[in-house]
């Protein structure tokens, strides 16, 4: 089966406008209903991303934002730490993409330049 074929296949039960995008203000995947970013999410978003990860990490930065926001606005109660929301948006994809971990090194030097 080609890639082609699989496609249309997989179109007949999901459109091919469904992809993994999240749903607002729950921030839930729209096509597997996962937590957003789901894990077909992040890799949809390292390959578009590929050569410009720090748009990814913007982008991304903006989506946490977008999301605390939503999800304190619908219960303040379960928005979940700040840790794990930071986590879910913008840890992921520091410890997919090579050009930003960051050495212990590296770290102390930026505290230092910033105070
Ligand atoms: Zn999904």
């Amino acid at each position: 089966m080609t890639g082609q074929q699989r496609r249309l296949a997989a179109n007949r039960f999901a459109p091919a406008e469904v992809e993994h995008l999240p749903m607002r203000p729950l921030w839930l995947c729209r096509r597997c209903g996962q937590p957003w970013p789901c894990g077909a999410a992040k890799l949809a978003l390292l390959a578009e991303y590929r050569d410009v990860p720090v748009s990814l990490f913007l982008d991304l930065a903006g989506c946490l934002h977008d999301a605390i926001d939503d999800l304190h606005r619908l219960n303040p109660s379960v928005t979940g730490s700040a840790a794990d929301m930071f986590d879910r948006f913008l840890g992921w994809p520091a410890r997919h993409t090579h050009a930003y971990r960051i050495s212990a090194t590296t770290a102390v030097s930026i505290e230092e330049a910033s105070s």
